[in-house]
């Protein structure tokens, strides 16, 4: 135990801050002091191997994916860490809710991995080297690496480090996509039909020609009335949920995504909304 790193969240995170934590709404301080053994060690480990089961399906084509999952845009800080999220519309539907990443331990994991980052930065960034080095001896040229599973964050100076290593992610930030400059970081801009602004963005990064990825509000169960189209934007429409190995895309690949942790009532009702993260049966005329 190291009282000195639960002293500094003590210091320094914002302590009234609310969050939806174990089904009700809690303030940080609150869980740090109902946890306080638990928010006194560093993190176990930042990266995990293959931990979804649509993650786990790459290693049918030989990529094993260590991903870093934080707590997403405003969870633990007033300052997001998922800077367009509120433009999009997404984080209410945000992965980190969903499946083990919803559950209590997978909560906690992500909250002190994310206070860690934040007011422990540079230890953060060590142990983040020495892990994606120690993967990248056991699993070679098949590690791929994506940091931005649950945050939207600027990784560019670490990814420059590592010129030998494949990263990838979605992000919402096409300004980022559009600059990096690193050749071992395949981006896929992630698209909203939330805001006249996320509209735009979307337009610009088809125009640009940007692998894209868009997510229905749809599960293709026999009660979801969404179709997805064979194409969009003159595109034949890929299946971006066959795997998560997305560097491997032509350049310019559009695909979709269906929708998760949702029930079907929730996307009836979200059917009906034009203003919505999801591809919906209201705005799909808007893209046909
Ligand atoms: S930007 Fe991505 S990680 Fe952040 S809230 Fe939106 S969907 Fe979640």
């Amino acid at each position: 135990m190291n009282t000195n790193i639960y002293k500094t969240y003590l210091d320094k995170a914002s302590l009234d801050h609310k969050l939806l934590f174990n089904g009700s709404i809690k303030t940080l301080g609150y869980i740090l002091k109902t946890n306080k053994e638990y928010f006194s060690k560093k993190p176990y480990q930042l990266l995990g191997i293959n931990p979804s089961t649509k993650i786990e399906k790459g290693k049918k084509i030989n990529v094993n994916t260590a991903i870093l999952y934080l707590a997403p845009d405003t969870t633990v800080t007033n300052k997001t860490i998922c800077p367009n999220a509120s433009r999009n519309g997404c984080s209410k539907d945000c992965l980190a809710t969903s499946g083990r990443l919803g559950m209590i331990n997978g909560q906690l994991a992500q909250i002190r991995r994310t206070l860690y980052y934040l007011y422990h930065n540079e230890a953060f960034m060590i142990q983040l080297q020495n892990e994606i080095d120690k993967y990248h001896k056991k699993y070679g040229d098949s590690l791929a690496v994506r940091l931005n599973g649950t945050s939207d964050l600027n990784w560019s100076t670490l990814i420059a480090k590592n010129p030998g290593i494949q990263f990838y992610d979605y992000s919402k930030l096409r300004n980022m996509i559009v600059k990096n400059k690193n050749k071992n970081h395949h981006y896929t801009f992630s698209g909203s039909m939330y805001s006249d602004y996320s509209r735009k963005e979307l337009t610009k990064a088809v125009d640009a020609g940007l692998n894209i990825a868009l997510a229905f509000n749809t599960k293709g169960t026999k009660k979801d009335t969404l179709r997805i189209p064979k194409k969009l934007f003159n595109k034949k429409l890929i299946d971006f949920d066959i795997t998560d190995v997305r560097f491997k895309d032509k350049k310019g690949s559009i695909g979709y995504l269906k929708r998760k942790g949702s029930n079907v009532n929730e996307r009836l009702i979200d059917n009906k909304k034009v203003n919505n993260f999801f591809i919906t049966e209201s705005n799909i005329k808007e893209l046909i």
